[in-house]
């Protein structure tokens, strides 16, 4: 099951052989996909499975609706891959396509974000918490374990604070060290704040704001390359890893 289908997902098969087809010439271990918002980076992939493989496709409503107007996404046979709406704050059982149990457990969350860029000049929900973003909470059903996803988020709110409390293993957004790091590096006009990002650092920052809920372990994802912190000899990945932080790369393994 998949956690976003990002552009580079072929790249991402090719370099993983668990993800490399086990039975015959069109089989594919990939069952599906969960979404965590309708952004290019997190849906483009899914135009790169194949068109006719079962595969189920969880994603808040929000994000639905981009799939349904969009119909490119079309090419995804509806009879073979089943999009199911992520209901927000309950617990659903994970199916694969052919309805059969995963034996796991994912609970969608919003979290304050804003809708897609290209869909900015539709609708203006910026910084709001409706759904246009989500975290994800993945649970194995047998033993109890979970993990937390969270790709994108604008701003740890105390709902969000009290999702996160005394978690095993957290993934979080780690696109930018500060707010203005693009403007500052000359690649982009926009704030982290403006394109749904909190930084690491800062008062306000994720490093800062996490620091107290007693969380296991926590993963900086979605890191972008203005980030100082994938420079292994930076001073920004000295502090992260001295707040406790890891910073994940292509290829890591993690068992809970
Ligand atoms: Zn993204």
């Amino acid at each position: 099951m998949l956690l976003n289908a990002s552009p580079d997902l072929r790249q991402q098969i090719t370099e993983n052989p668990a993800l490399h087809p086990k039975i015959g010439l069109r089989h594919s271990p990939i069952v599906g996909a969960i979404l965590s918002n309708g952004d290019i980076d997190h849906i483009a992939g899914l135009l790169s499975l194949r068109e006719s493989q079962p595969l189920a496709i969880y994603a808040g409503n929000p994000v639905l609706e981009i799939l349904q107007a969009n119909r490119v996404f079309n090419v995804l046979d509806v009879q073979k891959v089943h999009r199911r709406e992520l209901p927000f704050r309950r617990p659903i059982s994970l199916r694969g396509p052919d309805d059969a149990p995963l034996g796991l457990e994912v609970e969608a969350s919003p979290v304050p974000g804003k809708v897609p860029l290209y869909m900015e000049s539709v609708t203006q929900r910026l910084g709001t918490s409706a759904g246009d973003t989500v975290g994800l909470r993945v649970t194995e059903i047998a033993t109890g374990v979970s993990f937390y996803y969270v790709p994108g988020c604008s701003e740890l709110s105390p709902a969000l604070a009290d999702w996160l409390r005394n978690a095993a293993l957290v993934f979080f957004d780690g696109t930018l060290w500060r707010d203005d790091e693009m403007i500052s590096s000359g690649t982009g006009a926009k704030t982290g704040q403006r394109m749904g990002h909190m930084s690491m650092s800062g008062g306000t920052g994720s490093i800062a704001r996490l620091a107290s809920l007693g969380i296991r372990r926590k993963i900086f994802i979605h890191i972008n390359n203005t980030n100082p912190v994938l420079a292994e000899d930076s001073p920004e990945r000295s502090a992260v890893q001295s707040a406790g932080w890891e910073i994940a790369r292509d290829g890591m393994e993690i068992n809970l």
